[in-house]
C-alpha cells in the first residue's frame, strides 16, 4: 500500500499496514516485528512535512486506540489513549468543561504524533504540547510495556520522542477549565518587527506575528482571556474558510503567484484579509486556523534574543535573492522546557516559520536556512529539515541522553528509518 503525508512531500510503500485496537495487540505486533527484524512505524495524522512518519516495512495506525481513560478535574489532569486526534480530544474535553491550555494551528494531528515533534502554539506562558505531558506508557522496541511516571527522568527524554523510543499508547496531560479568548490584530511596519519581537512575545498570554513577504506591513495577533459573549459568526466563518477559501481561493492564489510579477501584488491583496474586527470565541477555536490549502513548511526555533536577527535575515534573503514567496512568515513564541530534543529546550524560544507553495519553495527553504547560518537555530522535527546527527549534537546539549535512551528502549532499531538514521545515527 502506498502512503503519502499531508504535504505530499514524502511517499513510501510499506509491505504491511495494520490497525491494532488495544495495547495488548500493539505489544504482540512489536514483538513480532522485532522477532522478524522488520521496521515498524506508527503514522499519526501524517501531518509532518519531514519524513519522520514515513513507514518502511510495517505501517501502523493507532486510529482505533483512542478515547479518554480518566478525568481528574480537581487535579486538572486527564489520561488519553495516544492515537486520539486532537480535534476529538478537544471535543471530548469541551463537553466536560475542560480544554488544553495551548493548541497549534490545526487539530488534525494525533496526540502521540503531535508531541513527537514538539508541536506548539504561541505563548511564553505555556510550553509546547509536549510540555503538557505528565506521564506516558509506551511499548518499547522489544515489545515490553514501559511506564514513565511523573518524576521519572526519562519522561523529559520522551516528551519530544520522534517516534524513536516506542509505540506510545497512553498519555497523561495537564488540562484546564474552558475559557474564551478575544482576538485583536495590530498592524506594524515590517522593518520594526525585528527589534520589537521580544516585547511583542511578552505583550499577551497568546501572541504571534504574521508577515506576508513582498508587503510592508506585518500583523501582531493577540488573544486575551475574556468573559465577553462570543462574536456571532466565528464558527460559520471557519466553515466557509475551510470549505471555500482554503480549498478553492487560496490554491488559485498560489497558482497565480507563479506568473512573473504577479506574486507581490497577490501578497498585498492577501494581506488585507488578515485584518479582522475584534473576535471572541472558545480558546481552542480562536487559537487555531482554518485547515489551510496544501503547502510546505520549514521552521527554525531560536532563543528569543536571536529572533529579531533571524527575522531580518529571512526578510533580506527574500529581497536579495528575489524569491517569490506566496505564504506567511510566522513568528510564534514557546516557553523554554526540559524536553531533551525539544526545539524549546532550555530557554524561551521564537519559532520562525517559512511557508510556501509551488516551484519556488525549494530555493526559498534553502535560502532561509543559509540566512540563519551561525545562529543557534534548531529545526522543527515535523517540518522540512536537512539536518544530520552532527547538527543535532551541536544544537541540543541533552542529545547524548536521548541517544542513550533510544539505545536502552530500542537497541535493535525496530523503530528505525532512513530519517531516524540521518538525525539520530544508525
Ligand atoms: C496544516 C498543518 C498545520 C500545522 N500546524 C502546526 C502548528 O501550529 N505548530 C506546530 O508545531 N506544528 C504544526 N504542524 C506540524 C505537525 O503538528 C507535526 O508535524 C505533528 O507531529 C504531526 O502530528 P501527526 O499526528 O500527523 O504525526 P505524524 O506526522 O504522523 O508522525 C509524527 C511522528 O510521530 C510518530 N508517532 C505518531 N504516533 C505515534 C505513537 N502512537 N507512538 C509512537 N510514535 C508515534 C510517528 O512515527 C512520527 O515519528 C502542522 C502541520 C500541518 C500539516
Amino acid at each position: 500500500m502506498r502512503w503519502r503525508n499531508w504535504g505530499h512531500t514524502v511517499a513510501t510503500e510499506p509491505r504491511e499496514w495494520t490497525t491494532p485496537s488495544t495495547e495488548a495487540e500493539v505489544v504482540a505486533l512489536v514483538q513480532r516485528a522485532h522477532a522478524e527484524g522488520q521496521r515498524l512505524r506508527v503514522v499519526g495524522g501524517g501531518h509532518s512535512w519531514s519524513a519522520i512518519a514515513a513507514p518502511e516495512d510495517i505501517g501502523v495506525s493507532l486510529d482505533r486506540v483512542t478515547g479518554l481513560v480518566t478525568v481528574d478535574r480537581p487535579a486538572g489532569r486527564v489520561t488519553v489513549r495516544a492515537g486520539m486526534r486532537l480535534h476529538a480530544l478537544l471535543h471530548a474535553l469541551d463537553v466536560r468543561g475542560l480544554t488544553l491550555p495551548i493548541v497549534g494551528s490545526i487539530a488534525a494531528q494525533s496526540l502521540a504524533g503531535a508531541i513527537a515533534t514538539g508541536t506548539h502554539g504561541s505563548s511564553l506562558q505555556h510550553g509546547n504540547l509536549s510540555s503538557l505531558v505528565e506521564a506516558m506508557r509506551l511499548v518499547d522496541g522489544r515489545g515490553r510495556l514501559v511506564t514513565l511516571a511523573p518524576g521519572d527522568p526519562r519522561l523529559d527524554g520522551a516528551r519530544v520522542h520522534l517516534g524513536a523510543l516506542g509505540v506510545v499508547t497512553e498519555l497523561a496531560l495537564r488540562v484546564e477549565p474552558t475559557f474564551a479568548l478575544a482576538e485583536t490584530v495590530e498592524p506594524i511596519p515590517v522593518e520594526r518587527v525585528a527589534e520589537a519581537l521580544p516585547a511583542i512575545a511578552r505583550s499577551a498570554e497568546y501572541v504571534k506575528v504574521w508577515w506576508l513577504p513582498h508587503t510592508r506591513q506585518a500583523f501582531v495577533i493577540r488573544y486575551e482571556r475574556t468573559r465577553d459573549a462570543p462574536t456571532s459568526g466565528v464558527s460559520t466563518r471557519r466553515f466557509v474558510d475551510e470549505t471555500v477559501v482554503q480549498t478553492l481561493v487560496v490554491p488559485g492564489v498560489f497558482w497565480l503567484s507563479r506568473i512573473p510579477g504577479v506574486g507581490a501584488r497577490v501578497a498585498r491583496l492577501m494581506a488585507r484579509t488578515i485584518m479582522q474586527p475584534r473576535r471572541v470565541g472558545p480558546a481552542a477555536l480562536m487559537l487555531s486556523t482554518p485547515m489551510p490549502a496544501r503547502h510546505r513548511e520549514t521552521e527554525a526555533a531560536l532563543p528569543l534574543a536571536h529572533a529579531g536577527e533571524a527575522f531580518d535575515r529571512t526578510r533580506h534573503a527574500i529581497d536579495r535573492e528575489r524569491l517569490v514567496v506566496n505564504f506567511l512568515v510566522e513568528a510564534r513564541f514557546v516557553r523554554g522546557d526540559r524536553g531533551w530534543l525539544s526545539p524549546a529546550q532550555g530557554e524561551d524560544t521564537c519559532q520562525l516559520g517559512a511557508y510556501c507553495a509551488g516551484p519556488t519553495t525549494d530555493a526559498y527553504f534553502a535560502a532561509f536556512w543559509r540566512a540563519l547560518a551561525g545562529l543557534p537555530a534548531r529545526p522543527h522535527w515535523g517540518k522540512e529539515l536537512a539536518h544530520t546527527r552532527a547538527d543535532v549534537e551541536a544544537r541540543w546539549p541533552d542529545a547524548h541522553r536521548f541517544f542513550a535512551l533510544r539505545d536502552a528502549l530500542d537497541p535493535d532499531r525496530t523503530f528505525g528509518s532512513a530519517f531516524h538514521t540521518r538525525v539520530l545515527g544508525a
